[in-house]
């Protein structure tokens, strides 16, 4: 019990431990994986991302030599960009990628759509 007055105490008095957002930023690591991006103009398309995404989210078009990512079926694991052999596959640590729509949201990574007639 005093342990919890002093917490209450402490927190009334002190800065707090939790951001205003989205006043406030956090600082993010660079690091982070917040946003996939595809340099699509140098992928090869030999499909080792596809074959390796967990979900299932990337695809790739032989023909016309691109990859495509899915934004609602990605977890932003990374497997895809650790066995791309050209290194076109990249993560920025923008982690504000939140939308009301989900065509706003699949503005964020142009290029085709990975499936037509299942994105709204
Ligand atoms: S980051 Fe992971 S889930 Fe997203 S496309 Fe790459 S392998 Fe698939
Ligand atoms: S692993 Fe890289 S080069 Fe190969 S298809 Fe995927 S994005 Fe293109």
């Amino acid at each position: 019990m005093f342990t919890m007055i002093k917490k209450v105490i402490q927190n009334i008095f002190f800065k707090s431990f939790t951001l205003k957002y989205p006043k406030e930023k956090a600082n993010v690591s660079i690091n982070f994986r917040g946003t996939i991006h595809v340099d699509q103009k140098k992928c090869i398309a030999c499909k080792l991302c596809e074959i390796n995404c967990p979900t299932g989210a990337i695809i790739v078009d032989p023909k016309k030599k691109y990859s495509v990512v899915d934004r609602d079926l990605c977890i932003l694991c990374g497997l895809c960009a650790e066995v791309c052999p050209v290194n076109v596959i990249w993560f920025s640590n923008n982690c504000e990628n939140a939308e009301k729509k989900r065509t706003e949201f699949a503005k964020q990574l142009p290029g085709p759509n990975p499936r037509p007639g299942k994105r709204s």
